[in-house]
């Protein structure tokens, strides 16, 4: 079985789904965000980056699955306590070695740690198809309906993102829909109301959406990283974000501003 690299992970995260959690972050991504804040995990091998002092640093590892489970486990009771567990994030999760984290979801399952799965759709329905048994639900990234824009900003059109998240509705999986958003550029009203149509005449079930906005934390990794950070987008204002949850809540959702 083909192991992926892990390039973090992150204990005590409350952004990555509901309670505490450990979001495991596997390195390698199919599509090129230009907004992308973790560029560290777009390669799938390991490589060098500057640390915060300077000095070279080799991000990614391999772990065997009995260690990662290890790692994960060793905060269950806060899982318990908080109706957290482990989400299996990236990069793209989804595009890494299927038999690696299928097992992984299983055996974490095993234990009793929910699994939820962050993922921007770039993937075959088939690894939906087999991981779904062993998840609790998705972090569903829809990044632009529009396909030409869903092109321009990510390098890839949004086919297989409809069809996969159609896919994941259809099977009744727990979809929390994320939907990033760069000021000027899909703030809009008629983007809202684009989607919320779409979602409508595609019958589509999603337990909840969350608003990301973007933020420029991730840009100084580009230079530790010495790639250039060639895109730079305008953070959606607090009067512009609420604006947009009106819009979405006013349709019947339940909307959350970050993860
Ligand atoms: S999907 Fe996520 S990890 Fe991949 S390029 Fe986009 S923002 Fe970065």
């Amino acid at each position: 079985m083909k192991t992926p690299t892990v390039f973090n992970i992150q204990k005590f995260s409350t952004h990555d789904g509901p309670g505490v959690r450990t979001t495991i972050f596997f390195k390698g991504c199919p599509i090129r965000c230009l907004w992308c804040h973790n560029p560290e995990s777009q390669n799938f091998k390991p490589e060098i980056m500057l640390n915060k002092d300077g000095k070279e640093e080799l991000i990614g590892q391999n772990y065997s699955i009995k260690e990662l489970v290890k790692k994960i486990q060793a905060d269950q009771i806060f899982y318990d306590q908080s109706g957290g567990g482990v989400t299996f994030s990236g990069g793209e999760v989804m595009a890494q070695p299927l038999d690696y984290v299928v097992e992984l979801a299983k055996e974490c399952q095993r234990v009793g740690v929910s699994v939820l799965i962050d993922t921007c759709g770039v993937a075959p329905t088939e690894h939906y198809q087999k991981i779904l048994p062993y998840v609790d639900g998705f972090l569903y990234d829809l990044k632009f309906l529009d396909s030409s824009l869903h092109q321009q900003y990510t390098g890839v059109d949004n086919q297989l993102v409809l069809k996969n998240l159609l896919y994941l509705s259809d099977q009744g999986a727990e979809i929390d829909l994320r939907l990033i958003l760069l000021d000027e550029i899909n703030t809009d009203n008629q983007t809202a109301e684009n989607i919320l149509a779409w979602l409508k005449k595609e019958a589509v079930r999603v337990a909840k959406i969350s608003l990301l906005p973007y933020h420029n934390f991730g840009q100084d990794k580009y230079r530790r990283l010495k790639r250039e950070c060639t895109q730079h987008f305008i953070e959606p204002s607090q009067a512009k974000l609420a604006e947009i949850q009106a819009l979405y809540q006013a349709a019947g959702y339940q909307v959350s501003i970050g993860g």
